[in-house]
């Protein structure tokens, strides 16, 4: 992973500072650790001497006891670094989150359309996940284990330079092997994540279709699907397992040639009297805590080039730019119905492949256009770039005498509504789907505005009015869903209105609600009604077919 340096720092930097006091508090939890680690085996040394030596019990239970307390002081104060830890970590993977939602949601919609809901959460969540340790642990483990690894060869050094170099030797050998082993688990452990994003992903889709397929009928396919999507992340799963257990391995047959070497030289040294039987014992009791700081810089060393991949991610995300940049400085929009002219306008999807061409037409404020066209002709392609989801390949399209690219996109979408033709309903009550869940709109408004399209006795009816629960895309026919579409436009009052009607068939009651609804909407705004039905066109001025061919508009 070929990331320099200073981005590592500069993320460091940028997401702990504002924690600055708890990395502090943490650093000194740490380092408070290191120095019980490096003092609690002399104890043991002083109490085995002094029990082969006769001292009197009271003594010998005094130093058990010292003992005893510094261990469980050890472990109180790893819990208190670990919670710590913890809450940095998720603090400032959190804050990061936040920040790569909101760029994503930044990004223009050809960039969602070529990607799943399922990878957006891997992007958002998934990437950012193994950073938490990176931002918790990261600089201040690896740096007190290194402190506690010198610590503890530099008291061996005191007691006996043998124990000492014999163990330096030891110590230098178990890091280099697992540092060069360190890799055997990262492709496992990629390839356990992708299998996994890739379960979720079918597990989302499946169960967002479960309509569809059950109606279908194809519950059977469905179901081969998933055991197969299971047994992918089984057998990467297994992998990764197998990776990590090699190292351990490893790790252990190291850790028992470290065990052998410090009994061998302190037997040694017992035998020609250097040292005592304690002090050869804390020799083995240090040895035994030369493995956890090794493998724990191993562990840091693994998840740096975790993070390394994580970053690399991160950065290539917020390095996209929504292609809908704001020419200018922000041109403002006229108050009142918006004049509407579209020159010479060519777009399409996919390079090479134009939707409309040469598409020109203009309204005056407070005029309809009617537009139809067979099904896939790019009536609702029109409406994306008059609200500028998408920008034209050629031509112009000017909203008020300004052309859109210079108009701020938060003012451009609040000054033009639109109705599409698949309405989306979220999870939330008949409120949040009226106000798109921002709660500075007073009830008072919204029945006002549910009045004024006469639908007043519609919302009454349901049956906790506007705190009815709907549920996401569903628990509303798509007639219902399209009043509610209209009033959510009606509250956001804007010059201009698209309706991108369905083609759908409507009940009487329905159909007329509509209709008034549609009148009413209109009232005193510039309107492009994208219509099957010939009662919703005679409301227009002008009536513009879309063929394949030249494109004409004719008199209404
Ligand atoms: P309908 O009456 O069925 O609503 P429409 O006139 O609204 O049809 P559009 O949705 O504008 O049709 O689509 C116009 C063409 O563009 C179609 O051929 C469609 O397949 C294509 N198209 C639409 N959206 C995309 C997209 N995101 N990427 C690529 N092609 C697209
Ligand atoms: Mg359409």
């Amino acid at each position: 992973m070929s990331i320099p340096l200073t981005q590592y720092w500069r993320l460091l930097r940028r997401y702990l500072r504002p924690q600055g006091p708890k990395v502090l508090l943490l650093g000194i939890l740490l380092l408070t650790g290191i120095g019980l680690q490096l003092y609690y085996p002399t104890v043991l040394q002083r109490f085995i001497d002094q029990a082969g030596a006769g001292t009197p019990g009271l003594r010998l239970l005094a130093l058990a006891a010292l003992f005893l307390g510094l261990a469980i002081a050890n472990q109180l104060l790893a819990l208190w670094a670990t919670y710590l830890g913890q809450e940095i970590g998720w603090r400032a993977t959190n804050e990061l989150r936040a920040e790569l939602t909101e760029h994503l949601l930044g990004l223009d919609l050809s960039y969602h359309k070529d990607r799943t809901a399922g990878e957006m959460i891997e992007r958002i969540d998934g990437d950012v996940t193994p950073l938490a340790n990176f931002f918790s642990a990261f600089v201040v483990q690896v740096a007190a284990n290194a402190l506690l690894l010198a610590g503890v060869l530099a008291v061996l050094y005191t007691v006996d330079w043998r124990a000492g170099l014999a163990l330096s030797g030891f110590a230098a050998l178990h890091l280099t092997v697992l540092l060069r082993t360190r890799h055997s688990a990262m492709p496992g452990w990629q390839a356990s994540r992708q299998a996994s994003s890739q379960f979720f992903g079918y597990l989302g889709e499946r169960l967002a279709g479960l309509e569809e397929i059950r109606a279908n009928g194809a519950e059977h396919a469905v179901r081969l699907g998933f055991v197969q999507a299971l047994r992918t992340r089984l057998q990467a799963e297994l992998k990764a397992g197998r990776g990590m257990a090699i190292m351990l391995v490893v790790s252990f047959g190291l850790l028992a040639v470290g065990t052998s070497t410090a009994f061998g030289v302190g037997l040694a040294l017992v035998r020609a009297g250097a040292i005592s039987v304690g002090t050869a014992y804390m020799i083995f009791f240090y040895t035994e805590q030369l493995r956890r700081p090794t493998e724990q810089i191993v562990q840091q060393m693994q998840d740096l080039a975790r993070a390394g991949a994580s970053i690399s991610r991160i950065g290539d995300l917020l390095a996209m730019r929504s292609t809908l940049a704001v020419h200018g400085e922000g041109a403002p929009l006229p108050d009142g119905p918006l004049a509407l002219a579209v020159d010479r306008l060519t777009f399409g999807y996919i390079p090479g492949v134009p939707v409309l061409e040469n598409l020109s037409f203009a309204l005056k404020p407070g005029e309809v256009l009617g537009v139809r066209g067979r099904t896939g002709i790019g009536k609702s392609t029109l409406a994306r770039l008059v609200a500028r989801l998408y920008d034209p390949v050629g031509g112009s399209i000017r909203l008020g005498g300004v052309d859109v690219r210079s108009v701020r996109l938060a003012d451009l979408r609040r000054r033009v509504g639109v109705v599409t033709q698949e309405v989306q309903i979220f999870r939330g009550t008949l409120r949040d789907n009226l106000t798109l869940f921002d709660a500075t709109v007073a009830d008072s408004r919204i029945w006002a505005a549910l009045d004024e399209l006469g639908l007043r006795e519609w919302a009454a009816s349901l049956p906790n009015g506007l705190d009815t629960e709907l549920a996401s895309g569903g628990g509303l026919s798509a007639g219902e869903a399209q009043l509610l579409a209209f009033a959510r436009v009606f509250l956001k009052d804007p010059g201009l209105v698209i309706l991108d009607e369905a083609s759908s068939r409507l009940d009487p009651v329905t159909e007329q609600r509509l209709e008034q609804a549609i009148d009413r909407l209109l009232l005193g705004r510039t309107a492009i009604l994208i219509a099957h039905r010939l009662s919703t066109l005679r409301r227009a001025g002008q009536v513009l077919s879309l063929q394949s061919g030249p494109e004409e508009v004719v008199a209404g």
